[in-house]
């Protein structure tokens, strides 16, 4: 059994780092963690208190609430991942929802809110064999990680998936709304002051508009042999 590593994933919205993540959790034993679902449910959270709305935000209450915010990830096995639960309440399919996705950057920059989740997620990573997607994981959480990927795709690519997948879910979206979105949280997490989304220098960039899942785990699983046999 070779030596565990961390393994950071990041990249733009929709570019299938979950998908991969999984994918190499599972073929190595390692431990996944989406933060994508921690900023998710911290937003849900904003949501339920009436902190944010369309023309809102009550940054001050939120930040004042953050104590109170209980996040976990429980394993399902049937699913074969861990659930997001905030506050013991299972909140995984609601945090996907698009209504969750137009306020999500607006809460991942406000810096008392990341340091919290930073802090959880090195935690949990701290005794490597784990896969952690996000938009900070290379840069801030696991600067140390010893393989960094960065995803990217088209934005149409990516809206078109994001559309698939809140279709086959039964939500009431059009394809339109999907790539505004897409294209908001785009420009609100690469311009932010806090961790913005960029490129690690060591990360391997794979723009993956024109591979599919197998070729693209192929690719991936190729690097960490690499990166362990070195160790
Ligand atoms: O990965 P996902 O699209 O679910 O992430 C939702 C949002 O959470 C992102 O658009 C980004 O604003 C924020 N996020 C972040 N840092 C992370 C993970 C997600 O700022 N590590």
């Amino acid at each position: 059994m070779s030596k565990k590593i961390t393994i950071a994933i990041d990249g733009f919205s929709s570019t299938g780092k979950s998908t991969l993540a999984k994918q190499l959790a599972n073929k190595l034993g390692y431990v996944y963690v989406d933060t994508g679902a921690m900023y998710r449910a911290v937003t849900l959270y904003a949501m339920q208190k009436e902190y944010i709305s369309a023309d809102f935000f009550n940054k001050e209450a939120l930040i004042k609430a953050l104590p109170k915010i209980k996040l976990q990830f429980i394993f399902n096995s049937d699913l074969g991942f861990g659930e997001m639960f905030l506050n013991d309440s299972n909140v995984e399919k609601q945090i996907r929802k698009i209504e969750v996705s137009g306020f999500v950057s607006k809460v991942a920059e406000i810096s008392e809110v990341r340091s919290k989740l930073v802090e959880q997620q090195q935690e949990m990573g701290k005794n490597k064999g784990i896969v952690m997607d996000g938009r900070d994981i290379g840069t801030v959480v696991f600067p140390e990680a010893e393989l960094k990927i960065f995803m990217n795709a088209t934005a149409s690519t990516r809206a078109q998936r994001r559309y698939d997948e809140l279709q086959a879910k039964g939500d009431q979206v059009t394809y339109e709304a999907v790539l505004k979105n897409v294209e908001e949280r785009d420009y609100i997490d690469t311009h932010r002051a806090d961790s913005p989304l960029i490129v690690a220098e060591d990360a391997t960039e794979i723009d993956n508009s024109n591979l599919s899942r197998d070729e693209q785990f192929d690719l991936v699983i190729a690097l960490v042999n690499e990166v362990t046999k070195t160790l």
